[in-house]
């Protein structure tokens, strides 16, 4: 069992497979793209294998499977393949933009993936094609009903960005109140490759929160597991529900169980902080799993208590990208 320096019991691995993607989201990265990395800077799936089993032997139950664009990586199945064989790997799940998914639907199935978060953060196809600065939006509904369809467990990802796609927020419970789905929105984080920076949001969860509720008064609270980064609820009368995620306020940081392995192997254990070893160069120049288990517990032993905490780490303002990153 991995136990942090501040007695969080760490069991869920952000898995990102690459930091590419097909889709431009102008709050994840510049129209032009960011600097993505080099093939051969990349792990391969024989590297994602080994980390994931190092990982799950020392106590990791729940992977998620995120990039860039988990599925522009051709060879993501055959990871996917190796995982599902793992002990002790209770769940896996994948975050996706749903541009992608289409073919693999029905072998996510049969290999038991249900989980799928899908980023969609309008429901308004202008706004969409604004937002991605790609023309992506009847291929993305297309999946995401089919994923609803065939029974995944989806979970749908809506940034609230000021002056963009507020508008979108109650028609897209609206449309999503007839489907067994969790419509969550999240608070916009200054992680975009450097295209803009910012001390504040106007849309924090309250804010969202009195937004929603002003159009549909009748709700209730869900609970939630101790560990889930979003607070639930229910509107009267919908199939769907849905959550609020202060991922900018960071309220959650108190019970984080998460680590994060970026698509080149740098360990992060707080989404607001620096990467804390490179898994990778271990991996290749020393080849030894004692020195890979040495640097994962050094970096549980030595993880920031907050968000807040961790951005101490960086000297001026974030000039990563949430592709670079996983989310
Ligand atoms: N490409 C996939 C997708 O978009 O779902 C997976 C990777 S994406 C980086 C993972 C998650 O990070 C998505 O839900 C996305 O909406 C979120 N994200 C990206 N940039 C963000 C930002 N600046 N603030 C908050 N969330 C962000
Ligand atoms: Fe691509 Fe996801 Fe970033 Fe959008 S949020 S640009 S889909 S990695």
């Amino acid at each position: 069992m991995l136990l942090d320096n501040h007695n969080r019991h760490i069991n869920y691995l952000r898995l990102a497979v690459t930091d590419r993607c097909n889709l431009r989201c102008n709050y994840c990265m510049p129209s032009e793209g960011i600097d993505f990395v080099k093939n051969d800077k990349l792990l391969t799936i024989d590297e994602l294998v080994t980390l994931s089993t190092i990982l799950v032997g020392r106590g990791i139950d729940k992977i998620r499977i995120t990039g860039g664009e988990p599925f522009v990586r051709k060879d993501l199945m055959l990871l996917l393949r190796h995982l599902k064989k793992l002990d002790g790997l209770k769940d896996i799940s994948v975050t996706t933009n749903a541009t992608l998914i289409g073919p693999y639907i029905t072998e996510l199935k049969e290999l038991g993936i249900k989980d799928v978060n899908v980023s969609l953060d309008a429901i308004d196809k202008a706004t969409f094609e604004r937002i991605t600065r790609r023309d992506q939006y009847d291929t993305v509904h297309e999946n995401l009903i089919r994923l609803i369809s065939e029974g995944f467990n989806v979970r749908i990802n809506f940034i609230v960005l000021e002056g963009q796609n507020e508008q979108d927020i109650i028609p897209i419970l609206e449309l999503m109140k007839h489907y067994p789905v969790s419509v969550r929105f999240l608070e916009e984080m200054p992680f975009n490759g450097g295209s803009k920076s910012f001390q504040t949001i106007k849309w924090d969860y309250k804010t969202i929160l009195g937004h929603i509720t002003n159009a549909f008064p009748k709700y209730t609270k869900l609970k939630s597991p101790i560990t889930s980064t979003s607070i639930n609820y229910q509107i009267e009368g919908h199939k769907s529900t849905f959550g609020l995620i202060p991922s900018f306020s960071r309220t959650f940081c108190g019970t984080c169980n998460r680590l994060r392995l970026t698509a080149t192997g740098d360990i992060i254990t707080c989404l607001y902080g620096k990467p804390k070893a490179n898994l990778r160069d271990i991996l290749r120049h020393k080849g030894n799993s004692d020195k890979i288990k040495e640097a994962i517990l050094s970096a549980i032993n030595s993880r920031a208590k907050t968000g807040f905490e961790a951005q101490q780490e960086h000297k001026s303002v974030f000039s990563s990208s949430m592709t670079s990153i996983g989310g």
